[in-house]
């Protein structure tokens, strides 16, 4: 180095020529603009521009790198300071500078020039500065920090990387060489390392910046891989303290448009497959693919990191999410999740919170949200998970049942029983205004289990019985029980129920009706013992009847007397009453036509025959004489529903003809004529 070089630079830092650039550092996950790095230009008269790495090592040679310094800091601090007030700067120390204690002088004066805050800015050291330089270093960064800025580790990875470093000084930034940066996506060491440093930085607590960011996908991988900022032309090159402004103004317009059209999920050209570890490549596979809206907040309920399927819930695209709270992503639901997140930020679990809220597209949305706080290695929490799973379909399905429910009480309304209603379990949920009447049982009173206090003692346990297997079984519930009515009598009533079946072919709800038998009961058992009593009669009477029905002619029942005479039992047939049963004979012999039968001729044409005397051959040969009489049944309004007839053995009376009748009807043989036929008893 001659010392022309020297005494030029010490021309060039006299007459203004060395100038700060700005590079913009962005956050990854937002695309914010989180500040700058100064970077030193020197716009040499003769050579255009010529770059730091050429000027600063003979700056630092010629003890010129103090001024320099000077020079540049309050440029670039008159420059920034009228930026918004979140932007930050950075500056770059050499080491030589770092072994100066006049250094927190320096800057500290530079700020108070242009009336720039310290707290805005961030102090730059390389690794390499502190070799052999420990302990001083320590007193310089304690000084810088004590004024307010920061301190970032800077090109980590390319000097001894030593944690002891990281130990030993207050940083808050680290730094992640461009180099590693540059060949992340083709190289797996790259990528290693810059996984390894960034997941050193965030257990650190320390933000982590990524240098020399050219490309998206280099972007998304961070973005992934956590790393908090970006810088590198992806972002911007390097720009003069007259374009800062203009470029800030550009970027927040460029940012809009970005967001604006980002489709929902983000556009990620970034593969799973290419990512350091498989696992959580499938685990993050899962996450995004999940049917279910997944998210993590922070202690600030600030988005971390979500899924596709929330961003599509929310109708944002997933960084319009990030680093923004609930609040502000989804104000609509904000009132009614507030009290829950609360709880759960002081780590109470919240399971299935339903909420309900129109969104910008007018569409109403239900949510039905769980929220598990996260704690870290200490139990403090930290953040919470969160799962959202859209309802709104399935609510309106209810609605649906709802609405059908209103329909059906409407109808029951005008129904002269009981109507209820039971869930799945069997639970009854609601039982008409008739049941209240009746019982004098309210509403609440009735709900679930209660009504059973109305039912008779004697049929509770059938009743429980019968509810539970139609609960068990999806089939339909009829049966009788008592209740106990208002005034303290009992009344009968049938029970009937039926299930509503949802998609599945589980039971959605139960629809039921009770219906007042008891008037109806006293008149069947009224009836019963009526009929028990002309059974009796019928019987007892010393003539055989038989009944049959019109217009089949089947007999439908034969009292014992005349199952004696016909010497055959009487049991319900398909037979006509008449022709193949009985075998019947006029006096002459001649067998009976199926027309000419009495109980025929009372079904058929509505005659009345008057004890005709007739033989029948009750088997075995044997002929007795009988007595037919025979009469149509007829229903109130003169239709034939039947026929009886009423046999009286007449042998006795006609015996002396037997001989007579015995030799006419030797010739006639008939078709049963050898059927044996037992009288019974
Ligand atoms: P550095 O601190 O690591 O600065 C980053 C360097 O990477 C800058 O080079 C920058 O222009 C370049 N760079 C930024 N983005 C990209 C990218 O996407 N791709 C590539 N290939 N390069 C990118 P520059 O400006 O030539 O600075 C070189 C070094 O000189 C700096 O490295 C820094 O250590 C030092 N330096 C710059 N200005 C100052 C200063 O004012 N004082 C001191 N002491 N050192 C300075
Ligand atoms: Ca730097
Ligand atoms: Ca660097």
């Amino acid at each position: 180095m001659t010392s022309e070089c020297v005494l030029d630079l010490r021309r060039g830092i006299d007459s203004g020529e060395i100038v700060p650039y700005f590079q913009p550092l962005v956050e990854l996950r937002t695309g914010q603009l989180s500040g700058f790095e100064v970077l030193a230009r020197w716009h040499h008269p003769l050579r255009g521009v010529v770059l730091p790495d050429e000027f600063i090592p003979v700056a630092e040679a010629g003890g010129l790198i103090g001024e320099l310094m000077q020079s540049v800091l309050v440029k670039a601090f008159t420059a920034a300071v009228s930026l918004p007030e979140y932007l930050r700067l950075s500056v770059n120390v050499s080491a030589i500078q770092l072994r100066d204690l006049s250094l927190r002088q320096e800057i500290g004066l530079a700020a108070e020039r242009a009336g720039f805050q310290m707290s805005r800015l961030t102090v730059e050291i390389t690794e390499s500065a502190l070799v052999g330089n420990l302990e001083h270093a320590r007193m310089v960064t304690q000084e810088l920090k004590e004024l307010g800025s920061r301190i970032a580790i800077d090109d980590f990875g390319t000097g001894y990387s030593s944690l002891r470093h990281l130990h030993a000084l207050p940083f808050d930034e680290i730094k992640v060489d461009q180099t590693f940066v540059h060949t992340m996506l083709s190289r797996r060491e790259s990528r290693k390392i810059v996984a390894a440093i960034v997941g050193l930085g965030q257990s650190l607590g320390l933000v982590t910046v990524a240098e020399g960011v050219e490309d998206k996908d280099q972007a998304e991988m961070l973005l992934w891989l956590g790393c908090d900022l970006g810088q590198g032309w992806l972002y911007g090159r390097p720009v003069s303290g007259d374009e800062l402004q203009e470029y800030v103004t550009a970027h927040k317009r460029e940012l809009r448009k970005e967001s604006a059209k980002a489709p929902v999920g983000g556009d990620s050209g970034f593969h799973m497959d290419a990512l350091p570890s498989q696992r959580l490549a499938q685990l993050q596979a899962i996450y995004d693919g999940a049917p279910v809206g997944l998210c993590f907040l922070d202690r600030n309920l600030r988005y971390v990191s979500l899924n596709r399927r929330l961003a599509e819930m929310n109708n944002a695209p997933i960084v319009a999410h990030l680093g923004r709270t609930v609040a502000e992503v989804i104000p609509q639901f904000y009132a009614q999740l507030e009290p829950y997140l609360k709880r759960a930020l002081s780590g109470e679990p919240v399971i299935g919170l339903k909420s309900r809220a129109v969104m910008e597209d007018g569409a109403v949305q239900m949510r039905s949200t769980s929220y598990q706080p996260t704690l870290d290695e200490a139990g403090e929490v930290v953040g919470i998970s969160v799962a959202v799973v859209d309802i709104t379909e399935r609510e309106s399905k209810d609605e649906a049942l709802r609405e059908s429910e209103e329909h059906y009480r409407y109808t029951v309304e005008l129904s002269p029983h009981v109507t209820w209603t039971a869930d799945a379990k069997g639970m009854v949920m609601e039982s008409g205004p008739l049941w209240t009447l009746l019982t004098g049982l309210t509403q609440e009173e009735s709900m679930d289990w209660g009504w059973s206090q109305a039912l008779h003692p004697e049929d509770i346990p059938r009743t429980a019985a019968a509810w539970q297997r139609s609960i068990d079984s999806g089939k339909p519930l009829d049966l009788e029980y008592r209740i106990r009515c208002k005034d303290g009598g009992w009344r009968w009533m049938r029970a009937r129920a039926s299930a509503r079946l949802g998609e599945d072919g589980a039971v959605v709800r139960w629809y039921g009706t009770l219906e007042d038998i008891h008037d109806y009961k006293a008149a069947m058992e009224e009836l019963e013992a009526s009929k028990a009593r002309l059974q009796a009669v019928f019987d007892a009477v010393p003539v055989g009847l038989v009944i049959a029905e019109a217009p089949s002619g089947r007999v439908a029942m034969g009292n014992p007397r005349a199952e004696a005479i016909l010497g055959h039992p009487i049991i319900p047939t398909d037979d006509i009453a008449g022709h193949a049963m009985w075998p019947l004979f006029h006096a002459d012999g001649r067998r009976l036509g199926s027309q000419e039968y009495p109980l025929v001729r009372a079904i058929q044409r509505g005659e009345v025959v008057d004890g005709e005397e007739l033989i029948y051959e009750c088997g075995d040969g044997v002929r007795r004489w009988v007595s037919l009489t025979a009469a149509p049944i007829r229903s109130g309004e003169g239709h034939i529903t039947g026929g009886v007839v009423a046999l009286r053995d007449i042998q006795a009376v006609k015996a002396p003809q037997v001989d007579a009748v015995g030799e006419i009807l030797g010739k006639g043989s008939t078709d049963r004529g050898k059927r044996s036929l037992k009288p019974k008893g």
